[in-house]
C-alpha cells in the first residue's frame, strides 16, 4: 500500500534558518500534491542564536497568516513554531501548534549545541564534561526529561537530536552503550508522563549528516511498545528536500509495527493507515 505525504509541520524558512522564502515552500508543497504545511520558525532562546527568528517573531507570523489567507483554496497552512527547552515564556502563545524539541544544555555556565558543528561538540565535550560523552548526552537527555515541565508543545521534535553527528563523529559518545540507551528510554519515560506525539524526523538525511531518520531503532521500539503516536516530518530547511526521506520514514514505521501516522487537522490530530 503506497501512503502519500500530504503534509510537513516541520519547516523553516528564511525568517529563520531555511533556505527559502515562506512562499516558495508553499509553492512547492502545492506542486508536490500535500493537502496542507506547517511553518515551524526556531523560537527565541537566551542564547540569541542565529538560526532564531530574533527580531522577526512578527514578521514571520504576519507572513505566514497572509499567506494562509492568500492560498486558502489550495494548501491548508498552519502557523506553528519550534521551541527550544530553553524557550519558556519568549514567545507568544498563539499558534496553530508548537513542535518541543531540545537543541541545548548548559554546563558550567556555558551554552552546549547539541547540532551546531562536530567541532562544537568535540570542544563542548573536551572542555565541559573533562572528555566524557557520555556525560555531554546525559546533560542533553536531562533537558529532554525535564522539557515538558517548561514548555508546552504539541509533538516532541527529533527525540535524540544529539545523534546527529554519529556517522561523521562517532567518536564524540557511544550510542550503543547501555548507559547512552538508558539515559534515552528514562528521559521518553519522563516525557510520557505530559506527551505522546513524536516526530520521525528525515532532516539530517536531506542535509546529508545520514541517511537515517531520528529517532533510533531502539527508541521506536520503546515508542511502539507505549503507544506514542507518531508524525513524519523532513524538518526542511530547503524546498528541494520538502518531502525528503517520507517513504524510508513509513517503512521503518511500519518495520516497528507501526500502523498509523498522524496528521494535523483544524480539530487536531487524526491518525492515517500506513
Ligand atoms: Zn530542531
Ligand atoms: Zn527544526
Amino acid at each position: 500500500m503506497s501512503v502519500k505525504m500530504q503534509q510537513n509541520l516541520h519547516t523553516h524558512t528564511n525568517f529563520c534558518d531555511g533556505k527559502n522564502t515562506a512562499r516558495e515552500m508553499v509553492e512547492k508543497a502545492i506542486a508536490l500534491g500535500f493537502t496542507s504545511l506547517g511553518f515551524s520558525s526556531h523560537a527565541n532562546t537566551p542564547f540569541h542564536e542565529p538560526c532564531e527568528l530574533g527580531d522577526q517573531v512578527e514578521s514571520y507570523r504576519q507572513e505566514v497568516l497572509t499567506l494562509k489567507k492568500e492560498y486558502a483554496e489550495k494548501l491548508h497552512i498552519f502557523l506553528g513554531t519550534e521551541l527550544d527547552y530553553y524557550s519558556a515564556g519568549l514567545m507568544p502563545e498563539s499558534y496553530d501548534y508548537k513542535i518541543a524539541s531540545v537543541h541545548y544544555a548548559v554546563q558550567r555556565g556555558e551554552m552546549v549545541s547539541y547540532d551546531t558543528s562536530v567541532a562544537h561538540s568535540e570542544s563542548a565535550i573536551a572542555r565541559l564534561f573533562n572528555g566524557d560523552g557520555l556525560a555531554y548526552a546525559k546533560a542533553y537527555y536531562d533537558n529532554m526529561a525535564d522539557m515538558p515541565n517548561k514548555i508546552h508543545g504539541d509533538f516532541v521534535g527529533h527525540f535524540d537530536l544529539l545523534t546527529k553527528f554519529d556517522a561523521r563523529a562517532p567518536y564524540l559518545f557511544d550510542a550503543d552503550a547501555p548507559k547512552y540507551r538508558q539515559m534515552a528510554l528514562d528521559a521518553l519515560i519522563a516525557v510520557l508522563e505530559k506527551m505522546e506525539f513524536f516526530e520521525v524526523n528525515t532532516g539530517v538525511i536531506g542535509r546529508g549528516y545520514r541517511n537515517a531518520p531520528y529517532p533510533a531503532p531502539f527508541l521506536l521500539d520503546e515508542m511502539k511498545a507505549r503507544n506514542c503516536k507518531m508524525l513524519i516530518t523532513t524538518d526542511c530547511h530547503n524546498k528541494d528536500f520538502l518531502n525528503c526521506g517520507f517513504d524510508l520514514a513509513v517503512e521503518l514505521l511500519r518495520a516497528h509495527g507501526f500502523t498509523e501516522i498522524y496528521d494535523l487537522s483544524e480539530k487536531g490530530f487524526i491518525g492515517r493507515k500506513i
